[in-house]
């Protein structure tokens, strides 16, 4: 797909961000750029249309920036998997394992319905543990995750543990 480069150009790596040695997928470069924004939207839109998808779930921060648009065109609900504290309704929550430490999401509680088919977006996926654990919390209320829809995914992790045909990355 021609679009795909475009995309792929707009995206900036910041070197040492946020702490030396880390090379960073900067995507606020490419939401500078509608064309291109709309493109990246355009392509999981077309993906997922007519799928029957009932709710996109993205996961804080930066798949709220791509979820919603991604959840409107295909007239989905949208559902926000938030770090902890940040929700005010009751919760349920998954931790999860990071190369350094351990993290956490949660969602409302009645979010999704039993049998709700949902597609999980984030901007990229490195381990892959994060959209691991939203796939847990989603089948934990019920719902039948369809795929994970990423704009990066990081060459050098072959995401062993998450289902790879839960995993789409442009
Ligand atoms: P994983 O759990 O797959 O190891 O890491 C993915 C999570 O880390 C995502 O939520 C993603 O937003 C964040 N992340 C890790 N590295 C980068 C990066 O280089 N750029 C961006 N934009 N996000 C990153």
């Amino acid at each position: 797909d021609p679009r795909l480069q475009g995309i792929s150009d707009a995206i900036r790596v910041v070197p040492h961000f946020p702490k030396p040695g880390i090379m960073f997928n900067d995507i606020t470069a490419l939401l500078l750029r509608p064309g291109v924004f709309k493109d990246a939207v355009d392509l999981f839109v077309e993906r997922y249309r007519g799928m029957g998808i009932a709710a996109v779930a993205g996961i804080e921060a930066r798949g709220f920036i791509f979820g919603p648009a991604i959840a409107l065109a295909i007239g989905a609900k949208f559902i926000p998997l938030r770090k902890p504290g940040k929700l005010p309704g009751a919760v349920i929550s998954e931790n999860y394992t990071l190369e350094y430490g351990t993290d956490c999401l949660e969602m409302h509680v009645g979010a999704v319905e039993p049998g709700d088919r949902v597609v999980v977006v984030d901007d990229l996926v490195a381990t892959g543990g994060t959209l691991s654990a939203a796939i847990k919390l989603l089948e934990r209320a019920a719902a039948d995750v369809v795929e994970c829809a990423c704009l990066i995914g990081l060459p050098k992790f072959k995401v062993p543990h998450i289902r790879i045909s839960k995993k789409t990355c442009i």
